[in-house]
């Protein structure tokens, strides 16, 4: 018998295969049972110092690269720790259930510890979740390498685990958490890897198990009928490819689409869209499995990388986005409540101005070698002093052209005033989105909340739109919204001068834009504006721009 499990379809594809699962945190169940305590305190003691030799291990053949692993190793010895499980084993708790609270008394312990601080919340998990796995009989945490392609389920993937994928293995990724713009939604589509998120209940799949995929519908079938698997074995969604050459509507105005990328591994994919530049590029993707932050000579060769493809063409560089939904490990930020509220984006040169300061000098470097029309713009500004504070500090390091991204809705209101002190803006649809509606752009159970057709969020990027013509500044759009490609002519009607999307989505979207006129997308800005909700805005689209 087969069972479906509805989520939201965010990486368009179908496939067909065998479950592997990320090994998350499994919560283990409070045995009611007595337990040997002896026994029980042996065991969680063999299992955090076989922990510890094994990230001991793995460190030495990380070299260099293995300070996060040493780190978590020296935490796995902590006395105190060992004391706290071996005290959740006394209160009559089995050893994976002990360790699992003890990690958690530990995190409060490092917390109000005014000395040594919190640790970072993701090392600290992944060592509780070996030792936990180890007590459990399981294998460690991490990515699976079972010999053959497979569909990857997990509770959740960090943006680092999603970015050590083989796009060769994985035939598609679901996940139980995790919204339309959350990370690895984002990751999938630039990977062309069919992706459900938000899929309640499929953490319960076992390994081994066959699942259908439909990444446009967002449903996920276990044990498929032949049927089914027939109609679904892998067909990635075939972009039309009808119409060539630079983006523009069928009138002729000019509608660059350029590519969202994350480094030299998406280049080849944007050039083969024929993206116009990069709308994009998301520096900190360059160095997610770093544990020391990179060198201004290592950053600059990195970014050559990518100015160096698009020589001639305007390539949009962001500093680094850390934080939130995009940790690294290079940039320790400490426990936050609210890290999406928190210290993220340009607020992390708060804390570290040398990080932000050898990035411009990167940039700056990498620019004076190369021939790509580079621009740099800051992640996660909310006010017109901080983007003065942005572009003194890149004007310093030598960079010539500045600009921010509007993210927040603070910065949108006063878009007008931010083009006075830098020379460009750019709209983050994805976190403008995440901030208007106060929702987590990880949780898929509010994506109702986070549909780019809401009108209020489209009244948001109207007003800076309009900011934008008022100074005679083009203002481009990134951000998921813009792959949609009714919406694409919605943005272009409102007067968008240049769209930014994953690779893979230039293609339809350049079809889309072939086929309207300038007055039809206006029409269609209008009426997805003036609707009373998103369903109305999209359906009144739809009609408006087949007639
Ligand atoms: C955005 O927020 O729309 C954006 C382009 O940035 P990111 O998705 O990397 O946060
Ligand atoms: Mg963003």
């Amino acid at each position: 018998m087969s069972a479906r499990y509805n989520g939201l379809g965010v990486s368009p594809g179908t496939a067909v295969g065998p479950v592997a699962r990320v090994h998350g945190p499994t919560l283990p169940a409070r045995d009611d049972v007595p337990v040997d305590v002896d026994t029980e305190s042996a065991r969680a003691a063999e299992s955090l110092d076989a922990v510890a030799d094994e990230l001991e291990a793995l460190a030495d053949r990380a070299g260099a690269s293995g300070a996060v692993l040493v780190r978590q190793a020296r935490m796995t010895r902590d006395p105190s720790l060992v004391a706290l499980v071996t005290q959740y084993v006394r209160t009559g708790r089995a050893a994976p259930r002990a360790a699992w609270e003890g990690f958690g008394a530990y995190r409060d312990m490092r917390e109000s510890d005014p000395l040594r601080g919190a640790p970072d919340a993701a090392e600290l998990d992944d060592v509780r979740d070996r030792v936990v796995a180890r007590l459990l009989g399981e294998p460690p945490p991490g990515i699976p390498d079972p010999g053959a392609p497979y569909v990857l389920v997990a509770r959740d993937l960090s943006p680092a685990l999603t970015a050590s994928l083989d796009a060769s293995r994985v035939l598609a990724l679901v996940t139980e958490r995790g919204g339309p713009t959350s990370h690895t939604a984002v990751l999938a589509k630039a990977l062309g890897i069919p992706a459900v998120v938000g899929c309640p209940g499929v953490a319960s799949l076992a390994t081994g198990q066959t699942v259908a995929v439909d990444g446009s519908a967002g449903v996920v079938t276990a044990d498929p009928d032949r049927e089914l698997v027939g109609a679904m074995t892998r067909r990635p969604a075939s972009p039309d490819r009808e119409a060539t050459g630079p983006g523009r509507t069928q009138d002729g105005r000019p509608v660059p689409l350029l590519a969202a990328v994350g480094g030299k591994g998406e280049v080849e994919d944007a050039l083969a869209a024929g993206a116009e530049g990069v709308g994009v590029f998301r520096t900190e993707f360059c160095f997610l499995e770093r544990t020391e932050p990179p060198t201004v000579a290592e950053q600059a060769a990195a970014y050559r990388e990518v100015f160096d493809a698009f020589a001639g063409r305007p390539v949009t560089v962001r500093t680094l986005d850390v934080g939130a939904d995009k940790p690294v490990s290079f940039v320790r930020l400490g426990e936050q409540a609210n890290p999406a509220l928190g210290v993220r984006g340009l607020r992390v040169a708060r804390r570290h101005p040398q990080l932000l300061a050898d990035q411009l000098a990167a940039i700056a470097r990498a620019t004076r070698e190369s021939n790509a029309d580079v621009r740099v713009m800051a992640p996660m500004v909310a006010t017109t002093a901080e983007a003065a504070w942005f572009a003194t500090r890149a004007h310093e390091a030598g960079v010539q052209t500045t600009g921010v991204m509007v993210e927040v809705p603070a910065a949108a209101l006063r878009a007008a005033d931010l083009l006075q002190v830098v020379d460009f803006v750019s709209i983050g649809c994805n976190d403008l989105q995440q901030y208007t509606f106060a929702t987590d752009r990880e949780d898929g159970e509010l994506a109702d909340l986070l549909d780019p057709w809401q009108p209020a969020f489209l009244d948001l990027v109207a007003t800076v739109l309009r900011a934008g013509a008022v100074a005679g500044r083009a203002v481009t759009v990134c951000g998921e919204a813009a792959s949609d490609p009714l919406l694409a002519a919605v943005l272009v009607g409102l007067g968008a001068a240049g769209l930014s999307m994953s690779p893979r989505s230039i293609p339809v979207v350049r079809a889309g834009l072939a086929r309207v006129t300038s007055q039809q997308c206006a029409e269609a800005a209008a009426a997805a504006v003036f609707a009373e909700g998103p369903e109305e805005g999209r359906a009144r689209v739809a009609d408006l721009l087949s007639a």
